[in-house]
């Protein structure tokens, strides 16, 4: 905690990528603080008490591509969570929709491609738990009233208003307060909002028959049902549905939930045990017009929202952190202004197009299963078959789908000592 009122940048927002975003800009020698509501909290001695951020209970896992595996790793916090996280090495889609024609199954090997897995399943809890750790090891300063309540912009600085009245300036806001990003509207940046009749529900539960490494998504025609691998005999659910069933879901006795997802899967997993608390989450779509602008750049779900389709969110919002980061970086050596109109311009110009792709890639398959577009469904079923034949294209969808567009920023690729040492290696 500190009462100094001058940085070199200020995230706003503590979860996984506001504490990510921080910890990457102050290990690259910039004087950061993190605002983030509800506040964390550090010990006299600076140790971590309590980490920000996450939601009361939170109950959602992220599947993380390989890129994004590697950025934890160089942020320090990789070696620390990886055993709570399990390897994905198949990901299986199955048409379950009940259309008359239906879609033959695909699967996705990490094997097809020469690789060991396709990503991890990580726990959010104990990533943000351990981001905070790093962020206070890395000398982030933490705002200790947490809440940001204003902040104004203008061509020399930003200056943030924290719950209190305090006031901290900085050449540059990190926008990763989310969704309803107040810094994101003080600079001014419009949202293309989306939305859909659907939520999702999120939890963890143990089964009879072992999964295999293999992430399955049932797709029906209220939305995919998806399993991803946790470590042991155990996974984690995410169920979109109709907000009046998933709240169902979410409140009917743990017994018949665990009956009424066993009846879903269909005996895939055996038989089903250990649910953890459920969780709904409302699944509005969101991208921002511009990355960045006037001493604001937008990282993560301030940037962009989508439904929890095909593992996008947060495997986006780390690659926005880690070209950020680059940019800034590169500024701060050449004795630049880190805040600079021309550096929110290259970060726009980075990973605008990125962002556009692929939440319109995910709305459309996404509204593909929905019931009475059927020209969409269609062209879905149709794209499986042709998925389903061509082990080649299957390939090439991968690499697209895990990777950012190259040249990978530098926390996207591995360091050398850590290639050296093993510490970069994932069994
Ligand atoms: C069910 C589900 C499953 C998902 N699965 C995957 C997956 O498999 N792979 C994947 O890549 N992604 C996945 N995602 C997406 C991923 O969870 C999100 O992209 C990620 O959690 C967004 O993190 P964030 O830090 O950007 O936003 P948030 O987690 O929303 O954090 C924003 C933080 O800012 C704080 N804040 C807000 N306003 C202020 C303020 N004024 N001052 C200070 N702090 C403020 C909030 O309290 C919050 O702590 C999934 C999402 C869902 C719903």
């Amino acid at each position: 905690m500190s009462d100094r009122a001058g940085f070199d940048c200020i995230v706003v927002g503590g979860g996984p990528t506001g504490l990510a975003a921080a910890v990457a800009l102050a290990t690259s020698g910039l004087d950061t603080a993190v605002a983030a509501d509800p506040p964390i909290e550090t010990s006299d001695a600076g140790e971590l008490s309590s980490t920000a951020g996450a939601p009361p209970v939170e109950t959602r896992t992220a599947a993380l591509f390989p890129p994004s595996i590697t950025l934890l790793d160089n942020l320090g916090v990789w070696a620390e969570i990886r055993s709570s996280c399990a390897p994905v090495t198949g990901i299986r889609l199955v048409d379950d929709t009940g259309n008359l024609l239906r879609a033959p199954e695909v699967v996705f090997r990490a094997s097809d491609i020469e690789r060991a897995d396709l990503g991890y399943n990580v726990p959010n809890a104990a990533l943000v738990t351990s981001l905070g750790k790093a962020a206070v090891r890395a000398g982030v300063t933490v705002l200790r009233e947490g809440r940001v309540l204003a902040a104004s912009l203008d061509a020399e600085g930003a200056t943030v208003t924290l719950a209190g009245g305090r006031r901290c300036e900085a050449k540059l806001l990190i926008a990763a307060d989310g969704r309803g990003s107040l810094t994101r509207d003080a600079a001014g940046i419009g949202v293309r909002r989306t939305t859909y009749d659907q939520n999702a529900l999120a939890c963890s539960f143990s089964h009879s028959r072992p999964h295999g490494g293999v992430s399955t998504e049932l797709h029906g025609a209220s939305g995919p049902c998806t399993t991803v691998p946790l470590p042991g005999s155990a996974s984690s659910l995410v169920w979109m549905h109709r907000p009046d069933e998933v709240r169902l879901l979410q409140e009917m006795p743990a017994s018949r939930f665990l009956e009424r997802l066993g009846e879903r899967l269909g005996g895939l997993l055996g038989s089903l045990s250990e649910l953890s608390a459920r969780r709904a989450f409302e699944l509005k779509g969101l991208v921002a017009e511009s990355m960045g602008r006037t001493r604001v750049a937008l990282v993560g779900e301030a940037a962009h929202a989508f439904p929890p389709i095909g593992a996008q969110g947060l495997n986006l919002g780390l690659a926005d952190i880690a070209v950020l980061v680059d940019l800034v970086v590169a500024a701060r050596k050449s004795a630049g202004d880190i805040g600079d109109p021309a550096v929110l311009a290259a970060y726009d110009a980075a990973r605008k197009g990125e962002v556009q792709r692929r939440a319109g890639a995910v709305d459309l398959l996404n509204r593909s299963l929905q019931p009475g577009i059927w020209p969409l469904g269609l062209a879905r079923g149709a794209g499986l078959h042709v998925l389903a034949a061509m082990p080649s294209l299957r390939r090439r969808l991968m690499l697209e789908g895990l990777y950012p567009p190259r040249p990978l920023p530098s926390l996207m690729t591995e360091r050398a000592t850590q290639r050296k040492s093993g510490a970069g290696a994932r069994g």
